[in-house]
């Protein structure tokens, strides 16, 4: 048996009932093969897979707060500090009644990947609860963050943890946590990213993650001779990332013509009006539904299926293993030629190789959504600069990063005779920074 695939084994045997982890790590490691064959013997001398696969901490603590009508609830809460060889640990927080230990250990182990690929000195976490925002009052969220944090507050600081936003975890919730870890640490510094602009957020942070995805599939693009002007596009989701992808793709001259939520699926032939979504989704934090009351034209469809309308281009921007086998049928006999991966792991396993079986171009969440992270950690810069850079200064570096992201993941391809496999590039790319830390700072 290959060396990958004993830890693989000793994954699935040391860590049961987590199946999002077992899948996150058996994707990296099949695609590592070819790179630790090489080195078989070293590697495992270090125990470095062994290593790699293991949180180097987590913290699991209780969450007890007070809802409208005096009655004590409590969650979970989590934090996920999975490797820190190259920076502090860095990634997001979610809150979402399916969280668990697996899901969060799926995220940070991603995570870990695609901040190297990010070439910015930020290390892998992820964190989070059960805590389901939806629904509850303003003051019902800030009592659960605020309670949240006290515990939290512990673990983290701008040069050890740094947590940002997911699922769940907008600008509100980055405050409400903010403050709480200020006034209990008495610390003004750089702990959350993803802040309001007059506490030391960065401008285009919130349109990062959306835009990256655009800018890393425009490059892939222009590297096929081709470009976004006048293709047709389906973005799934309606929240942060799907949003501003649908924004950059039009400015590039797309026409994105559906979204969708957790419910259902709209339809708008006449490319989607993003000023309505937003209204929707930012403002009344409703349902997509009313996108098709208020647009003439527009259709709504109830359930899941967005994947069957015709596209030349599909970024799934919603949550995990949203697209699966059929899905991906559907899109490539409609002639769909690329997927781009804005959520984390929202293609199965089985659904990204039919796509590359059928010769659709297909870029991994961790290499595509990194411009999220890439913007916090510039956020974390300027904080520790205690300046603020303009929105073109930092549009501009996002740009490039993800320029640099596809460069690195394509040349990894290339290295490994693996030219468009994607998935492998950024998983080796990734690899290869990190275990190089990992070597060099012996055995911790
Ligand atoms: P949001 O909470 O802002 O939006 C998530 C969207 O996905 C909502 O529209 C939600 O609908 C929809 N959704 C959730 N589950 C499903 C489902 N089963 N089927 C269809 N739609 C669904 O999250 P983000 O946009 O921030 O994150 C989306 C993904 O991108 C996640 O995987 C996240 O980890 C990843 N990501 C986010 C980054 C960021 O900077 N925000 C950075 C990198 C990755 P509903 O309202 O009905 O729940």
């Amino acid at each position: 048996m290959s060396y990958t695939e004993e830890v693989y084994e000793r994954v699935v045997a040391q860590n049961p009932g987590e199946p999002e982890f077992h899948q996150a790590v058996k994707e990296v490691l099949d695609s590592l093969k070819v790179v630790i064959d090489r080195n078989e013997e070293k590697y495992r001398s270090l125990s470095i897979l062994e290593r790699l696969v293991e949180p180097e901490r987590i913290i699991s603590f209780r969450v007890p707060w007070v809802d409208d009508n005096g009655t004590v609830q409590v969650n979970k809460g989590y934090r996920v500090q999975f490797n820190s060889a190259i920076g502090p640990y860095k990634g997001g927080l979610r809150f979402h009644p399916t969280v668990n230990q697996s899901i969060l250990k799926f995220l940070g182990f991603e995570q870990v990947f695609k901040n190297s690929l990010t070439g910015l000195p930020i290390g892998g976490g992820k964190g989070g609860s059960n805590f389901n925002p939806k629904g509850k009052s303003d003051r019902e969220v800030m009592a659960f963050c605020q309670s949240f944090m006290t515990e939290l507050c512990k673990y983290i600081g701008a040069d050890t943890d740094v947590p940002a936003g997911d699922i769940g975890v907008g600008g509100r919730e980055i405050g409400y946590l903010f403050g709480q870890y200020k006034r209990v640490r008495d610390l003004y510094e750089g702990v959350l990213t993803g802040k309001g602009l007059t506490y030391g957020g960065s401008l285009i942070r919130t349109e990062a993650t959306g835009y990256g995805v655009v800018y890393i599939l425009n490059e892939l693009m222009k590297d096929h001779n081709d470009s976004l002007n006048g293709k047709t596009v389906v973005v799934t989701g309606s929240g942060n990332v799907a949003i501003y992808a649908v924004q950059k793709a039009t400015q590039l001259g797309a026409k994105v013509v559906a979204m969708c939520d957790s419910n259902g699926y709209i339809y708008d032939p006449n490319g989607i009006n993003l000023d309505v979504v937003k209204d929707i989704k930012e403002v009344k934090r409703g349902r997509i539904k009313e996108y098709a009351d208020r647009v003439e034209g527009a259709t709504y469809t109830e359930g899941v299926g967005i994947w069957n309308i015709k596209c030349d281009v599909y970024l799934p921007c919603a949550t995990q293993n949203e697209l699966d086998v059929d899905g991906v049928k559907t899109l490539v006999a409609n002639g769909c030629k690329y997927i781009v991966e804005g959520a984390n792991m929202p293609t199965t396993r089985e659904a990204t190789e039919c796509a590359m079986d059928n010769g659709i171009l297909f870029l991994p969440g961790k290499a595509a959504n990194a411009g999220g992270v890439a913007t916090s950690a510039l956020e974390m810069s300027q904080n520790s600069q205690r300046l603020s850079w303009t929105s073109e200064e930092v549009d501009a570096k996002l740009h490039q990063i993800m320029v640099d992201i596809y460069a690195k993941i394509s040349d990894a391809a290339k290295r490994y005779d693996l030219t468009d496999n994607y998935v492998a590039g950024a998983n080796i790319a990734g690899f290869e920074k990190v275990v190089d830390a990992m070597i060099a700072q012996g055995i911790v």
